[in-house]
């Protein structure tokens, strides 16, 4: 997928081609998680589009964008989850226990899959995978 997704413009292109209707709150939920910078909450993106999308509306949206994969699920160990867009590089997260900062790791997808069949021969292919990583930031050490 191209890197430069910043307009709406290229978000509507973007939804067409994978079979989307280019609505006006399916843009305004990518150009959100665009802006986020971090994986966010359902709540954190129909607070921020101040009813540019309802709440079930923005649930059945990104549900169907992960499907498609324009959006990755990402789990921060809340209760809830959280969404990126994944239109850029494959990475994974750092999350600080203490502070929430969220920090981006890249490793090679390939890479990562690769291994992962070798330590389970009995596994044929890997649909997706997921992997963030918990700790503590530096500021927090102190
Ligand atoms: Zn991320
Ligand atoms: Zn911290
Ligand atoms: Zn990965």
């Amino acid at each position: 997928m191209s890197a430069q997704m910043n307009d709406s413009v290229e978000f509507a292109r973007l939804l067409r081609e994978h079979g989307f209707r280019a609505t006006f709150g399916r843009v305004a939920l990518l150009t959100a998680l665009q802006k986020a910078k971090k994986p966010v909450t359902v709540e954190y993106v129909v607070k921020n589009l101040k009813g540019k999308i309802d709440q079930a509306n923005a649930y059945r949206a990104v549900e169907a964008l992960e499907k498609k994969g324009l959006v990755r699920r990402i789990d921060l160990g809340h209760d809830h989850a959280h969404y990126e867009l994944a239109t850029g590089k494959h990475h994974h997260h750092l999350v600080c226990d203490s502070c929430g900062k969220i920090a981006d790791v890249e490793i090679a997808e390939q890479k990562m899959e690769r291994a992962a069949l070798r330590a389970a021969r009995e596994f044929k292919s890997i649909r997706t995978h997921s992997l963030e990583f918990f700790g503590t930031c530096q500021a927090c050490t102190v």
